[in-house]
């Protein structure tokens, strides 16, 4: 008889495995891991602690500073259930020098039994001094008959980022795993040239599970070689992707506009105004890179009404003289729209043909935009996301421009390369709402060269911002009735400390039905980002034209919309948002000829950040200016911020609060890029993600 066939054998597991092959990784626990992005074993090295409990230590009752948390344990001298208002287990625990009261609220009726007078208990938690003693709510616990059967770990705990249905103790054996696979992967363990000890696998050895003698503040506050270590790599991977995308997408040659003062003039001659100094530097840096036979890979960033859309439209009508198309994108219909009509206003006169691409139109109208694309009877299109679909092909486009960069990532700039005449590069022009400082911005965009409107159009009433105790609402609420009355509009802000877009939008709805029934005679809109994007605009559409007066909105309306008419924005709990985004917010009023006020209405007692932050606010409304603050403030341990900064999905650095590391990064990823490409690959698939696919090999 023959042998059975062999099959044929697996490769050996390797970092790029997906993580079901991790024992004990079944189908919903792999489920779970994606909703973290963790999808390889590799994925899991890289999902770093983001704190650490010191429960190495029983810290006695009796010496308990209150507000800390700590390792308790006592016996159980009284357990007390209740059902009202809240069900609930009152516990009264005690040790050598004192005693504490628990209460508990969730919990079955098995852990219920379990907790019984007699038996010990250990748990973790805050301990706060109160009318009853010194008492926890709800801590973790686990309990025992005898104190020895409690154990006491050697080592910090650290906690990861986790998500329903995915315990720590869980995330850590899978971490564990892909430690051990990793000490076996010949690819890690190659040192990088360039960077200090220790090699990438003993550092994260030291964050997941930390040494015994380790001082909990030293992580804390990320002094640990380990940690800088890993921040510093991480920073230079993305330096290295950076570049590596600049040299993607000036590897082809893009075409030459000569006349490019001629242009500018054409449209300007109509205009009502003239431009600033700083308008016209920057279109001067614009003009000197169209003259050159490679593409224009610029951000120009500017404060809020700094006039950026109107460069923008100058570098366009150039292109379109030139003999070639512009197209611009918005992040949202509803401000492609708005650039729609400015641009007809500005450019019909000029005999330049303006359509729009949206999603949202009907399916003949669109062939026949996407046929005038083709055919190259349309010098500008403005759209969103859309315009960028496979399916969107122009005869001649020579400019992009994208407006509002910061939601617009760079993989998503390179796969725009391709919407150019063949072999030929298309232009870029990138535009910021969120100025930051120079040397910040080199480092964040190393694959820009940056220009900036640091000048506001004269004539301009600066936004008046106040702080008021949410103690005194009802002084806002009258204010905002006034406001209306005299037939202006306003805004009210919800802020959330959660990333939960379910948790900020149940709470703007919570906030919208209070303002309806305290401020009966106004016609109250809502907007947050759980809408679906079609009642989001309905939404923004019926403020905009007036058919609402007072609009609700959780964060999501930071991105430019102009409602000229709004003259008074309220923002709850300014405290939870980092400077740089109630700028960004307040940016929303103060767009009409009437003075407008922006109303910060906190929750006292504010901590000394929150209040230099607010204070920070009151006193300019220069973006750079709040930016530079912003920077100088976050501290170490300043836990906002991290999701401010624009760039999403770093794992340890933080390029704001990092950025004094970034320049001789940026020496090392040149020299990397040049000399080592396949080890700079590896750190960008390591780090950043894969999206080399995008580039030509
Ligand atoms: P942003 O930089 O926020 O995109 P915009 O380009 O929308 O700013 O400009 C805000 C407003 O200022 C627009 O109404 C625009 O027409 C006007 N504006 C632009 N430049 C000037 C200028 N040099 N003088 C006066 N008004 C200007
Ligand atoms: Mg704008």
């Amino acid at each position: 008889m023959a042998d059975k066939p062999k099959k044929a054998p697996l490769p050996p597991p390797g970092l790029d495995t997906p993580v079901t092959f991790l024992k004990g990784c079944g189908p919903f626990l792999a489920q779970r891991l994606a909703v973290l992005g963790l999808t390889q074993v590799g994925d899991l090295l890289f999902h770093l602690p983001t704190r650490y409990e010191d429960r190495r230590q029983v810290v006695r009752l009796g010496d308990w500073l209150d507000g800390t948390e700590a390792l308790f344990r006592g016996r159980i001298t009284a357990a007390e259930m209740r059902l009202a208002p809240r069900r609930s287990l009152k516990l009264v625990v005690e040790d050598a020098s004192g005693a504490a009261v628990l209460r508990m609220f969730q919990f079955h009726q098995q852990q219920q039994q379990a907790l019984q007078r007699g038996r010990w208990v250990q748990g973790f938690g805050v301990g706060r001094v109160t009318r009853d003693g010194l008492s926890f709510a709800h801590p973790e616990w686990e309990v025992a008959d005898t104190p020895d059967a409690l154990v006491v770990p050697d080592t910090l705990t650290p906690i990861y980022p986790a998500t329903q249905g995915l315990t720590q103790a869980r995330l850590r054996s899978l971490i564990d795993a892909a430690l051990a696979l990793a000490a076996k992967t010949p690819g890690f363990l190659r040192a990088v040239p360039g960077l200090s000890a220790p090699d990438t696998l003993t550092a994260l050895q030291a964050l997941h599970r930390p040494a015994e003698a380790q001082a909990a503040e030293v992580l804390a506050q990320r002094a640990h070689p380990a940690q800088r270590r890993l921040i510093d790599e991480e920073l230079l991977a993305h330096q290295i992707s950076l570049r590596w995308v600049r040299q993607q997408l000036q590897r082809r040659p893009a075409l030459v506009v000569a006349d490019f003062a001629g242009a500018q003039q054409a449209l300007l001659a109509r205009l009502p105004f003239s431009l600033t100094g700083a308008q016209q530097r920057v279109l001067g840096d614009i003009a000197a890179d169209l003259a050159q036979p490679r593409p224009m890979l610029r951000l120009v960033q500017g404060d809020v009404g700094s006039g950026k859309t109107l460069v923008a439209a100058a570098a366009m009508v150039a292109m379109v003289r030139a003999g070639f198309q512009a197209a611009l994108m918005a992040p949202t219909e509803l401000l492609a729209e708005q650039h729609l009509i400015n641009f007809r206003q500005w450019l019909t006169p000029l005999g330049i043909e303006v359509r729009l691409l949206s999603g949202r139109l009907r399916k003949p109208e669109r062939d026949a935009t996407q046929a005038a694309l083709l055919d190259g009877s349309v010098g500008v299109t403005i759209g969103t996301h859309a315009l960028f679909q496979d399916s969107v092909r122009f005869l001649r486009l020579g400019l992009i421009v994208v407006d509002e960069q910061h939601r617009f990532g760079v993989q998503q700039r390179l796969s725009l390369r391709d919407k150019g005449p063949e072999g030929q590069a298309t232009h870029q022009l990138i535009m910021s709402a969120t100025p930051i400082p120079r040397t910040l911005a080199q480092s964040l965009y190393a694959d820009l060269d940056i220009s900036t409107i640091d000048e506001l159009p004269p004539g301009r009433t600066p936004v008046k911002t106040v702080a008021i105790v949410n103690t005194r609402r009802e002084d806002v609420l009258a204010r905002i009735g006034e406001v209306c009355a005299a037939g202006r509009q306003a805004y009210w802000v919800c802020t959330l400390v959660e990333v939960s877009e379910q948790l900020s939008a149940q709470a703007a709805e919570e906030t919208a039905a209070l303002l309806r029934e305290e401020l009966p005679h106004l016609r109250v809109g809502l907007v947050h980002g759980r809408m679906k994007a079609d009642d989001k605009d309905a939404q923004m559409r019926a403020f905009k034209d007036g058919r609402t007066q007072l609009l609700v909105a959780t964060t999501v309306i930071e991105v430019g919309v102009d409602v000229p008419n709004a003259s008074i924005m309220i923002i709850e709990n300014p405290e939870r948002l980092g400077l740089s985004q109630l700028h960004q917010l307040r940016g929303r009023v103060g767009r009409g000829a009437v003075e407008s006020q922006c109303v910060l209405l906190y929750q006292a007692p504010l901590s000394e950040s929150a209040q230099a932050r607010l204070t920070a606010l009151r006193n300019s409304n220069d973006g750079f200016v709040i930016a530079q603050t912003d920077l100088d403030l976050r501290g170490p341990g300043e836990l906002l911020g991290r999701r401010q900064t624009g760039v999403v999905g770093m794992k340890i650095a933080d390029p704001v609060r990092d950025a004094e590391r970034i320049p001789p990064l940026q020496a090392l990823a040149d020299r990397l890029l040049d000399t080592q490409p396949a080890m700079a690959r590896g750190l960008i698939r390591r780090w950043v993600g894969d999206f080399e696919r995008y580039g030509e090999v």
